[in-house]
């Protein structure tokens, strides 16, 4: 689920933390409702929450299957189900008309 270009870029941001070795730490895949797949870490020892904020804005849920809530997941998989991308962009295009 990792995709290259994106943890490239990420791991420009300090990923050789020297702490790291003291502080286990544990990398964490959500995706969102765009389906944006991307990770976050956490320490070892934190439990890692059921959603976290996507960088294009939207509620991203657990990957890992065996760490979701299984309410979430379900939830996450039928909406990726029912709306493609191009069915979210339409939804998004259309707000934005009716607001101005
Ligand atoms: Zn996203």
């Amino acid at each position: 689920m990792t995709g290259t270009a994106d943890s490239a870029k990420r791991s420009q941001g300090g990923a050789e933390d020297p702490h790291e070795a003291l502080c286990p730490r544990q990398r964490v895949s959500y995706t969102c409702q765009r389906g944006h797949a991307f990770e976050v870490v956490f320490a070892a020892s934190a439990t890692a929450p059921a959603a976290w904020d996507c960088r294009c804005g939207k509620p991203a849920g657990l990957c890992d299957q065996s760490a979701a809530e299984p309410e979430l997941q379900r939830r996450m998989t039928q909406v990726r189900q029912r709306r493609n991308e191009a069915e979210l962009e339409q939804l998004i295009a259309d707000r934005i008309a009716r607001r101005n």
